[in-house]
Parts: C-alpha cells; sequence; structure tokens
C-alpha cells in the first residue's frame, strides 16, 4: 500500500481540479489522478470555453451566474497569480436567435428574469445593426447538406434575437485548468499525472482506495469520478451504475475553426451567437477566427462512441455542414476547400444534457459526470456545491432522503443540489442539446 488522503479525485480537468481546490481549502488532503500529462489535457482543452447564461432551466442559469462571477473575480477566486500565468475573460456579448424550437426564447427570459440578468429584445433589423455581418433571414428548421432546401431561406426576417451583453470566453482554457491546480496546491493539494486507475477498491460495504495500472493502491475513504468522457468506466468499475436512473455516455463532437469575413476585425465586434434556426453556436477566436460547433438539430444523427479511447479522431461531413450552415448567417464567411480546421472531441453527456453532480450507492464514491458539452464555465461554482455535498455526506447525511442545499456566495440563492441527482427522472425542461 501506499500513501493515503482524505480524498481522491479522478481527473486532473477543470471539474476535478476545481472540487479537490474547494476540499483542499477545507483542510482536506486532496489527490487528483490522472492518465495524461497534465491538468486540463482532457476534453476541458478542447472546450470552446463559452460563459453565458441562458439555459433551459432555472437552476442552470443560477449556476451559470454564480460561477460567472467567479470568474470575473479569478484572482480572488484562486488566491494567487499563477506565475505560469492567468487564464482571461474576454466578453464579446451573445446574440440569441429566437425560433420556435426555443419558444422564442421566452423561457431563456424568464430565467435571466429571476436572476437580474440584462440583455434586450432586438428586431431581425436591429440584429444587423448590432453586427453588421449577419444575414437576419430565417434560413430554419436547419436541415442536412443534401437536402434540396440547405442554404434557402425560409423567410424574409428571423423572429428577432435576445441580446445579452454579459457573455464571453475564457482565452486559455488548459491554462484555466492549470490555475486551479497551482490554488489547490497550494492549499495542500497534491496531483499525480500519467497514471491510470484501473480499479476501484472496497472494503466492508465502502470505497477504501483506488488501484493504478502498475498495481499501485492508494487509499482514501473518499473517491470522486470526475473523469469526464470516462465517467461511465469510473462508475461501471465502482460497480454504481446500475442505480443510476440517469447515466452518461461519450458523444463525439466537431468544432470547425475558420477565418472571418475579410475585412471585419470579428475579435472586436463579433459575438456569440447561439443559432438554433441554423443549428449552430460561435464565438469569436483569437486571430480573428470563428469557432462553430453544432447545436444538435433535430435533423442531424448524434455519434455516440462505444470506446473514448480509441474513436475515430478525424473530421466528417458535419465539419463542412456547421461552416456552409454558419455561412447562412455571417455574409463572407470563408468555408475553407481541403482545410479542415479546429478539433475532434468528446462530450460526456448525460441522458438529458443535465449533469449529475451526486453521491453513489457506494458510500464514499461520488461523481461529478455528465457535463454535456456545457459545464466548463460552471466549474468555479461546481467545486463548491461538490465540497458541500461531500462533507455533508461524509458527516451523515442521507441526501437521497433529505437533499443538501447551501447557500450561493454571489447570487445568494439556495442550491438544492437534489436537482442535480442521479435518481431524478429525466428533466423534460432540458432543450437536449448542448444549451443544457
Ligand atoms: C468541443 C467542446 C466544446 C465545449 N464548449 C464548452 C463551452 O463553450 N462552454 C462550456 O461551459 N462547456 C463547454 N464544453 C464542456 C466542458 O468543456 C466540459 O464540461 C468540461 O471541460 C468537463 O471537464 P471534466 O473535468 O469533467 O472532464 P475532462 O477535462 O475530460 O477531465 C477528465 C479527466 O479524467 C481523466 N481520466 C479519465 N479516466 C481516467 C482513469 N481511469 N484514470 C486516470 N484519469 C482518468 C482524463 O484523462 C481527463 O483528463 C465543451 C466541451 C467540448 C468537448
Amino acid at each position: 500500500m501506499n500513501k493515503s488522503y482524505d480524498a481522491i479525485i479522478i481527473g486532473a480537468g477543470i471539474i476535478g481540479c476545481c472540487t479537490a481546490f474547494e476540499l483542499a481549502k477545507k483542510g482536506i488532503k486532496t489527490l487528483n489522478i490522472d492518465k495524461l500529462a497534465s491538468a486540463g489535457d482532457g476534453s476541458t482543452g478542447d472546450t470552446c470555453a463559452i460563459i453565458r447564461f441562458h439555459y433551459s432551466t432555472q437552476q442552470g442559469v443560477t449556476m451559470a451566474r454564480e460561477a460567472y462571477f467567479y470568474w470575473l473575480n479569478r484572482g480572488h477566486y484562486l488566491g494567487l497569480v499563477d506565475p505560469a500565468g492567468m487564464a482571461k475573460y474576454v466578453n464579446t456579448g451573445c446574440l440569441l436567435i429566437k425560433t420556435k424550437r426555443n419558444n422564442y426564447g421566452k423561457n431563456f427570459m424568464t430565467c435571466m428574469d429571476e436572476m437580474g440578468v440584462v440583455y434586450q429584445e432586438l428586431t431581425a433589423e436591429q440584429v444587423e445593426e448590432k453586427m453588421a455581418v449577419i444575414d437576419s433571414r430565417q434560413f430554419g428548421p436547419p436541415v442536412r447538406m443534401g437536402d434540396s432546401r440547405f442554404g434557402s431561406p425560409t423567410a424574409d426576417r428571423l423572429p428577432g434575437a435576445v441580446y445579452i451583453p454579459e457573455t464571453g470566453y475564457i482565452n486559455d482554457a488548459k491554462l484555466s485548468t492549470k490555475n486551479v491546480q497551482t490554488a489547490c496546491e497550494a492549499k495542500g493539494g497534491t496531483f499525480l499525472f500519467n497514471r491510470e486507475i484501473t480499479h476501484i477498491v472496497k472494503q466492508k460495504g465502502r470505497v477504501e482506495g483506488v488501484r493504478l495500472k502498475d498495481g499501485t493502491h492508494i487509499l482514501a475513504p473518499v473517491v470522486v469520478n470526475a473523469a469526464g468522457p470516462h465517467s461511465y468506466r469510473i462508475n461501471q468499475m465502482a460497480g454504481v451504475a446500475q442505480g443510476m436512473n440517469v447515466s452518461t455516455r461519450p458523444l463525439k463532437v466537431e468544432v470547425s475553426h475558420v477565418p472571418a469575413p475579410d475585412g471585419f476585425n470579428y475579435n472586436c465586434l463579433g459575438m456569440m451567437i447561439t443559432d438554433g434556426d441554423v443549428g449552430n453556436y460561435s464565438r469569436p477566436e483569437i486571430g480573428n477566427h470563428v469557432l462553430i460547433g453544432s447545436e444538435e438539430p433535430d435533423c442531424d444523427e448524434l455519434h455516440w462512441i462505444d470506446d473514448p479511447d480509441t474513436y475515430n479522431k478525424n473530421f466528417t461531413d458535419q465539419w463542412t455542414v456547421e461552416v456552409l450552415r454558419q455561412a447562412q448567417r455571417i455574409r463572407g464567411l470563408p468555408v475553407p476547400q481541403g482545410n479542415f480546421q479546429g478539433l475532434v472531441s468528446l462530450y460526456d453527456c448525460s441522458d438529458d444534457w443535465i449533469p449529475i453532480y451526486d453521491k453513489s450507492d457506494l458510500p464514499g464514491f461520488y461523481m461529478a459526470v455528465g457535463t454535456s458539452g456545457n459545464q466548463y464555465k460552471n466549474a468555479p461554482a461546481v467545486g463548491v456545491l461538490m465540497a458541500e455535498l461531500i462533507t455533508a455526506c461524509e458527516n451523515g447525511r442521507d441526501h437521497d432522503r433529505e437533499p443538501v442545499s447551501y447557500n450561493m456566495v454571489f447570487t445568494k440563492r439556495t442550491c438544492n443540489i437534489g436537482f442535480y441527482s442521479r435518481l431524478r427522472e429525466i428533466n423534460s425542461d432540458s432543450s437536449f442539446s448542448v444549451v443544457g
């Protein structure tokens, strides 16, 4: 047997690092173990790192709003300036295109009203005034590339949009994760890289630690699954998957990366666009580029992955579909031929695209999983949530019967952690897409 810790966190992505940081702040001796070489090398390193507020549920908006203030007050949150450099929040504003599928933005606006998030409703004409390269015609509902309707407008004007001034992105997601690692280490946390967990060790009906691929045992009375797209495997190892009503599985996604329209300073004048009318989201990217991802329109097939270690990382038609769809909305967007830039990655997707932040049926084993392509922004608040949950449960609280809640620092709202339960019914308020 090797050393022992109070808590082992499986994964050093943004969720695992933020969870460890909050536990370490409580004086808990933490160890993050990751099979990759450094913090944020997993799916966090591929994130578009968009910080936004529009979610389909009130809890989603509240969590995003709470976490936003951690990003804004980053130095205060971390308690140090990382010698490696500090990741920064870049504000862009957001255009949320109204569609029938998103109920013309009404649910988002109701939830944002509750949280005091400022927004402005725009007509199609005002959308073009906000961003000169926007084509405000309606093209949706989205169709596949081979459809004869692809690229043709379906109405002269969009139903309008919602402009949300406070939206942006973090300029370097890996560095932001490293920053949390550094802050965690300053509080006594430890990290072990290039080591893979192959077994969850149990003793007398509770978790006792983990076993690594090289045979090393490491002991801890608390183990947290923050393994991102591998989360389902870790739950299987722990034998807790059967006791969950909501499950997780890896979903393959592609992000396209193209130059901005010639002569348009997208870094200064571009915005995040969440555009169910063409089926995409996009944001400005450093170097006058545009990052484009899919919002999973009904016409697209989802690519579920059996093995997150061996899936095909080549671009497919999806790359081209996303760029062509975005070119409907952004006039003059170049469509590079044969020069695919961007990335292929995995979401750790839950059945309802809402995360699972919970205990499990195995005492001492917890999970922060199912982040569904939309929880990078929430990670600082998730760290707090997980630390509250773990300390309450380890002090004897039966969270399944009497859900733990706590007061959020910035928004002064009560967070009912039971909302994220593995035992919940599938949440029908969800968008069942990356929007959450
Ligand atoms: C393309 C893309 C775009 C996204 N865009 C956004 C966005 O704009 N805004 C937003 O809020 N969210 C976004 N997300 C979602 C967000 O990035 C994720 O929710 C978040 O990064 C997940 O962090 P994580 O720590 O759970 O997972 P990861 O970063 O994947 O970390 C899990 C870690 O666990 C390790 N691990 C797994 N199994 C083992 C094992 N057996 N032993 C040891 N280590 C193990 C892995 O190596 C990995 O490093 C996006 C995601 C993707 C993929």
